[in-house]
């Protein structure tokens, strides 16, 4: 389905995988373990062929948005793009929270256990794919990842935000690796001038601004409080 000019939400995936065709054929996330197949079918049916898909940009590592890549990449001319801590997460050399391990444990036993891989390139702030520019929105995961494409206020926020109804809300906070940086890279998201929200899960969101302010918290509040949280973390580094 077309939300924006050239830029679809894939069916039939679990995860939200967004397949931009212009400038270049890329995707951003790639769903679960397993959903690859139906991306490829889709790329099939608006008129986009195998060789073409440039690349797969990850919002993060998560098996909901992550999953699909390894098998998308060997079927596909695609290179797969994170953040250098996503790509961490990827290979299997970070490691991840409880919940998340839970999480991948339970995959495995639906038949869809994530596959550990390495990524072909890293992307930071300043750098750009298939016109929308990387936004570092950490929080929900440490290394996350939005992508933004300023002339149409498209936003890929993949989980930096959670969207509930009418709701815009920041990750429950036992789905985040930091809380406060979570809110804190909501209220950069707000500053841009979003028309549309992608978000990872759900359907597209118009006009998000004002529940993204609410959702980022009131101005300053979560920087001081991060600033806190981070003093406080540095004594303890230095005491050890
Ligand atoms: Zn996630």
């Amino acid at each position: 389905m077309e939300v924006a000019r050239d830029v679809h939400l894939v069916p039939g995936t679990l995860g939200n995988v967004v397949l931009v065709l212009k400038p270049q054929v890329a995707l951003f996330d790639s769903g679960l373990p397993g959903d690859g197949p139906a991306v490829l079918a889709y790329l099939e049916q608006v008129g986009a062929g195998r060789r073409d898909l440039s690349a797969i940009a990850l919002t993060h590592a998560d098996p909901g948005h992550a999953g699909g890549a390894p098998w998308l990449r060997r079927n596909t001319s695609a290179r797969i793009l994170a953040s250098p801590v996503e790509a961490a997460v990827a290979a299997g050399q970070r490691p991840v929270t409880t919940a998340r391990q839970v999480g991948r444990t339970l995959l495995g036993l639906a038949g869809r256990r994530p596959e550990t891989f390495a990524v072909d390139g890293t992307i930071a702030d300043g750098d750009e794919v298939a016109g929308f520019a990387v936004v570092s929105t950490p929080g929900h995961t440490a290394g996350h990842l939005s992508f933004f494409r300023s002339d149409d206020g498209v936003l890929v926020a993949g989980d930096a935000v959670r969207v509930a109804g009418l709701d815009i809300l920041a990750p429950a906070f036992w789905d985040t690796s930091s809380e406060p940086r979570a809110r804190v890279s909501i209220a950069r998201l707000a500053d841009l001038r979003v028309q549309l929200l992608i978000p990872g899960h759900g359907p597209p969101y118009r006009e998000p601004g004002a529940g993204l302010r609410r959702a980022g918290g009131p101005p300053g509040f979560m920087e001081e409080r991060l600033a806190r949280v981070e003093e406080r973390r540095e004594r303890r580094r230095r005491r050890r």
